[in-house]
């Protein structure tokens, strides 16, 4: 596995005439193709990537102008809309699905002169911790192909560990940026809720998703995050950039006073001892380093679980419900009248754990539990918007583990969907806040990656990856 340069770097060789976009193309390619057996990619818009990157060093060739990821190659999880090929969401629903525009994020990138190679996979619709819902394949972690990659962004990680590409995009609705970087030894953003458009992008839980990207530093998921965060008229939750965007690369941030603060509810005894010991040193570096170390509590955290696999089914429900066999996707042909098609295509259409989400969520919000059910979680929603926000006047960073454990085995969790909503146990609460969090290395424990997630005030996304960024000078 050689590394690939920083992106700013590779950027800054084609846009010389160093480096042929080109050559950047075929490499990836390459590297899909010694990296088969992990089984991180769906699709790979070949044509398209090579017509592109033609393109930009044509236009280098000529000294016109190019962009601060000019022939970049990244990886989208297959549930952003990309032309060149088909967007499943790895979905049976989404099988031969061509989308007719591309996410704005996606555009954003291109703009720039970035160029997708391949769309990775991810547990169907987003649903998962493990990418083993994925309706054609399962991912293998590429520390130990016999764990999983983490999910739902499984192929994303996968794929920047196997430096298939320099980064990949991903969604965090509830974990699935984070926990796939962590498992996979990667660096893994979840910005703020609303910093990035999500038009374009399969829609899971929309008060909870968020687009996040996935890279080998902290630096280089800073940098793809400046480029594709911002307003957009077709997602009317985007917020305004910080007046000072989100590169990062010439910031600097003195950990010397920084006042940190240990979430006691992330520390309890599901975390196992190994995910702790390096939580730990972790926590000793930032100490040594002259950060302001004290442990807080949170005290509705224990309730977050819970109240995630409320909304989040109540909303995939409503959101699935587009999905009806008649305008696009999976349609029973030998369906003999409206009401038997809907039925035939979502049965087929959709997997085991779209189905079981829909029917939670239909049930949260039916008459005579929705205030048992959907109303009580969206109290103790607030209560956690509250006290993280009382927790926040006197720490600057809150930091705990990503996962309780390390990567599991496959098949571990597969059949017991209650132990594998546990794996976003630590993670579900910045989604339901909404505050940004990153999933930086911390090391390994028994040969097996172990993430340290960092979490920030709302909106504080460039001072979390400065912080972040010096964490992780720390361990080099
Ligand atoms: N693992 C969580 C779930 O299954 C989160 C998924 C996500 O963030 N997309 O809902």
């Amino acid at each position: 596995m050689d590394d690939w340069p920083a992106i700013a770097d590779i950027a800054g060789r084609v846009q010389k005439g160093e480096l042929k976009a080109v050559d950047l193309m075929k490499h990836s390619f390459d590297m899909i193709a010694r990296t088969k057996e992990f089984e991180a990619i769906i699709s790979v818009p070949e044509a398209r990537a090579m017509a592109r990157a033609k393109e930009i060093d044509a236009k280098v060739a000529k000294g016109g102008k190019v962009g601060r990821l000019a022939g970049v190659p990244f990886v989208a999880k297959d549930n952003f809309l990309t032309f060149g090929g088909k967007t499943t969401a790895a979905s049976h629903m989404l099988e031969n699905f061509e989308a007719p525009y591309q996410a704005t994020a996606v555009n954003k990138l291109e703009i720039e002169g970035a160029i997708c190679v391949a769309k990775a996979n991810l547990d169907a619709w987003a649903h998962g911790s493990s990418t083993e819902n994925s309706d054609f394949f399962v991912t293998k972690n590429p520390y130990d192909k016999t764990r999983v990659p983490g999910g739902s962004s499984g192929g994303s990680a996968t794929s920047v560990a196997l430096k298939i590409a320099p980064f990949a995009t991903g969604t965090d609705t509830g974990s699935s940026v984070r926990l796939p970087a962590a498992f996979c030894n990667v660096v893994g953003l979840k910005p703020t809720y609303g910093a990035v458009s999500r038009s374009g992008v399969v829609a899971m839980a929309s008060s909870l998703d968020v687009i996040g990207s996935l890279a080998g530093t902290v630096e280089d998921a800073a940098l793809v995050f400046d480029v594709m965060a911002g307003t957009d008229e077709l997602d009317s939750t985007t917020i305004e950039r910080d007046p000072k965007g989100y590169d990062i690369q010439s910031a600097t941030f003195d950990l010397r006073g920084s006042k940190i603060g240990v979430i006691k509810e992330y520390m309890g005894p599901e975390v196992e001892e190994t995910v702790k010991k390096q939580i730990n040193g972790a926590i000793k570096q930032l100490a040594e380093a002259g950060a302001q170390i004290s442990e807080v509590s949170i005290p509705s955290l224990p309730f977050s679980l819970a109240v995630y696999y409320i909304i989040c089914p109540a909303e995939v429900s409503s959101n699935l419900a587009r999905y009806d066999g008649q305008r696009y996707g999976l349609s029973a042909s030998d369906a003999k009248e409206l009401e038997d098609s809907y039925n035939l295509s979502r049965e087929r259409g959709f997997g085991a754990e779209a189905k079981r989400r829909i029917m939670i969520g239909s049930h949260v919000l039916s008459s005579g539990y929705y205030d048992a059910y959907y109303k009580k979680a969206q109290t103790v929603r607030t209560k956690l918007i509250n006290e993280y926000e009382a927790v926040f006047k006197n720490v600057d960073f809150l930091v705990g583990p990503v996962s309780p454990t390390p990567p599991f085995k496959i098949g571990a969790r597969a059949k017991d969907p209650l132990q594998m909503y546990l794996s976003d146990l630590l993670m579900v609460g910045s989604n339901i806040t909404g505050v940004p969090s990153i999933s930086v290395p911390a090391g390994f424990s028994n040969d097996l990656p172990v993430g340290l997630q960092i979490i920030a005030p709302m909106r504080a996304d460039r001072q979390l990856l400065s912080f972040a960024k010096a964490f992780e000078g720390l361990s080099k």
